[in-house]
């Protein structure tokens, strides 16, 4: 049955505003970006040239300073738009990756190529629904570039889903795995469907016939995708089944995010939330702020969020809101995760098992807390509502939640946020490990995968807050400054093919 879904609830929830933490790095990096913004290119299909898949050697920085400089603010960036709409995505992307070529002095030609994705294609997608008749739906896989080593990106099913939204994740990916040093480059894929409407049966015949449409330029040394919004381990087993039938023997690279029955990892379920939680912690502990009892509000319930929610209430951290697509609640005294969650059925919301105070999607972003983790949609925190947030630390659970001119807001009224790039990338880390484990068949204990995920992360944490404080940028600004250089590094290394 179809489900009701409230998007962008409004908000009267206005209190004073937090004051500035003295501690954190108050700044707004973006400068105006000088003429129009290019159409972005679309190139169809070709023959893959596989590049070399050597990670490169990066440039390491310094150790965080004990104690952070006071930071003046840069000017706010002029023209930014009001409410993000999915084709903005693309352009915001664009943006952020001129104004960190500029500020690195990245070389025009790295710096126009960087500009357009690698491949894009579109896909028709013919089902047969339940009831016989054949309905068509749309799908796309962007891969943006595959300097640092084979495409990674995930396959997102929402009725919201564009071509220029997947090229922005696309994108994000390439900046993601770079920052996290992991061989990947970066690409993304999506159906324009809402996938509570579909049966189980529906659901498979979509994915099987979107995987078959793409399986020209996806494969295990190409393209990797995995799960994200809408999509699951289900969806990743009947991807890898479809390719295996396809082709004629099993390639359990194929995909990540898989059941552990087919060759997934311990691990990688958990591993997106379990990273939040150790961003988070990391984070807290720069800013002088106690993981006992720090009070956590989560925008979504699902993979990310549901987990995050998890691993930090373990942590000692106070979850006091939750929220899902139809509404959130809100518990001073804390909510357990561990209860909420066992008690939910896949067709249940949060309201309908967890006690506390009703509140819509867009109140929960402006409650009183300490940190809070937007880890649904993109956009939802815009130029409209950050004025009214009250964290002192946002970590970007989803991709793109913040806008950029939310960004400056934030910068300004002294909240650290911690960009997507860096906080939900335990899943790309562990999907690493798990392609990893499936090339060499030798699977790794739980505690070695946690171990790890843990180091990895606390690694590009610290040069990220190192370099933040160091340059006197935002913690977001500073990550895309060491991605794009290192993706930048590997496109000298390779030179331009012919
Ligand atoms: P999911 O489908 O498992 O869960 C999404 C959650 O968001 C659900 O609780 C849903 O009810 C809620 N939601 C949907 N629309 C909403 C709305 N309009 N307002 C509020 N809540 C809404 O998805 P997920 O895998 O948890 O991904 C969430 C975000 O995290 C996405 O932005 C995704 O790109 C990003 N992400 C996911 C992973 C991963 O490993 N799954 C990794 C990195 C980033």
């Amino acid at each position: 049955m179809a489900r009701k879904i409230t998007r962008k609830e409004k908000t009267s929830n206005g209190k004073q505003p937090l004051p500035s933490l003295p501690s954190l790095p108050s700044l707004i990096d973006g400068k105006p970006v000088s003429g129009a913004l290019r159409p972005p290119a679309t190139i169809t299909a070709s023959p893959a040239v596989l590049r070399s898949q050597n990670p490169v050697a990066l440039t390491e920085v310094q150790a965080p300073s004990p104690q952070p400089a006071a930071v003046p603010l840069d000017p706010p960036r002029p023209g930014n738009t009001s409410i993000l709409k999915r084709h903005d995505m693309w352009e915001q992307a664009l943006r952020q990756l001129d104004e960190v070529a500029k500020r690195i002095k990245l070389d025009p030609n790295t710096h126009t190529m960087l500009r357009h994705p690698k491949r894009t294609l579109e896909v028709a997608v013919p089902v047969r629904m339940d009831d016989g008749h054949v309905e068509v739906f749309s799908g796309y896989r962007v891969q943006h570039n595959q300097y640092r080593g084979p495409c990674k990106g995930g396959i997102r099913y929402h009725h919201e889903v564009s071509m220029e939204e997947v090229k922005a994740l696309a994108m994000l990916m390439t900046w993601k795995c770079a920052l996290m040093n992991i061989p990947y480059g970066g690409a993304k894929g999506g159906v324009v469907v809402d996938p509570s409407r579909l049966s189980n049966g529906e659901l498979e015949r979509l994915t099987r016939r979107f995987t078959s449409e793409i399986m020209i330029i996806i494969g295990p040394d190409k393209d990797i995708p995995a799960p994200d919004m809408g999509t699951n381990q289900q969806t990743m087993a009947w991807m890898m089944d479809t390719y295996a039938m396809t082709i004629g023997h099993a390639v359990p690279q194929i995909v990540t995010g898989k059941p552990v029955s087919v060759g997934g990892s311990l691990g990688r379920i958990e591993a997106t939330g379990r990273g939040v939680s150790f961003i988070t912690a990391a984070v807290a502990k720069e800013c002088g702020l106690d993981m006992k009892g720090l009070r956590v509000a989560i925008q979504g319930a699902g993979n990310v969020g549901s987990n995050a929610a998890k691993a930090l209430h373990e942590l000692g951290a106070k979850v006091v809101a939750i929220s899902d697509v139809k509404s959130g609640v809100y518990n001073e005294n804390g909510i357990d995760p561990f209860k909420l969650f066992s008690l939910m059925g896949p067709k249940d919301f949060v309201e309908d098992h967890c006690p506390g105070q009703k509140v819509t999607n867009e109140e929960l972003l402006a409650l009183d807390c300490d940190v809070l983790i937007p880890s649904a949609l993109g956009g939802v925190i815009t130029e409209r509502n950050a004025h009214k947030i009250k964290a002192k630390i946002i970590v970007e659970g989803a991709n793109g939640p913040t806008t950029p001119d939310a960004d400056d807001i934030l910068n300004k009224k002294g909240i650290a946020v911690v960009p997507d790039i860096l906080a939900n990338a335990g899943g790309v880390t562990v999907s690493y490990f798990e392609w990893v484990q499936g090339i060499q068949y030798y699977f790794w204990e739980l505690e070695e995968i946690n171990t790890r995920l843990h180091k990895i992360m606390k690694s590009a944490f610290t040069n990220l807050w190192a370099l933040s404080r160091r340059e006197r940028v935002s913690m977001r600004t500073a990550a895309m400054m060491i991605s794009v250089t290192r993706v930048a590094e590997a496109a000298k290394s390779l030179g331009l093919f012919p």
